[in-house]
């Protein structure tokens, strides 16, 4: 699994739960994995401190501050991103404001953030309770799994059932 583990192992796990077999992917997935897919597969699947939305889940490649195009402390806009005294980097939790925006400029994925989505699947499967769903736009564009008009089908598909 490369850089880009992470993203990966969340399509995975959204795919597996559509198919029901998610505990036998999140088994493959370890077995393929290094000392981080743990935490990838907890953070993807909506795991962790409710009150956290982003984790720091590895160590910093000691040049990556320099890069201004990944740069998590100058996207902080609340000043919650700080260096201890041997540099790496620490979310102060009382400063954050969960937007997510280091996480993001993180393509190192030592930050990543917590999926909410993969929790509401067996929900959206079993539509046996109204399920409302808040997909910001970088969700919706990225996604491989949402193809235009899938916000309008899992609204009506909800509906239809009350
Ligand atoms: S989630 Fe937002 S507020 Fe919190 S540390 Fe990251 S950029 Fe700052
Ligand atoms: S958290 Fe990510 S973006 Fe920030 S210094 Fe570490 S590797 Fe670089």
């Amino acid at each position: 699994m490369g850089g880009s583990g992470y993203d990966e192992i969340f399509k995975r796990l959204v795919k597996s739960g559509y198919r029901g077999d998610m505990p036998e992917e999140i088994k493959k997935i370890k077995k393929e994995g290094n000392e981080v897919t743990g935490e990838y597969v907890r953070y993807a699947s909506g795991a962790g401190d409710p009150n956290r939305v982003v984790f720091k889940v590895r160590d910093c490649p000691p040049d990556c501050g320099d890069d201004k195009r990944k740069n998590c402390e100058a996207s902080c806009l609340f000043g919650a991103i700080v260096r201890d005294m041997e540099g790496n980097v620490v979310i102060k939790q009382n400063n954050c404001a969960g937007c997510g925006e280091c996480a993001e400029v993180c393509r190192e994925y030592s930050l990543v953030d917590k999926k909410e989505f993969v929790p509401l699947i067996e929900l959206l499967k079993d539509r046996t309770v109204p399920v409302f769903v808040i997909i910001n736009h970088w969700f919706l564009q990225g996604s491989m799994f949402f193809k235009p008009g899938f916000r309008q089908e899992i609204i009506a598909n909800n509906r239809s059932k009350y």
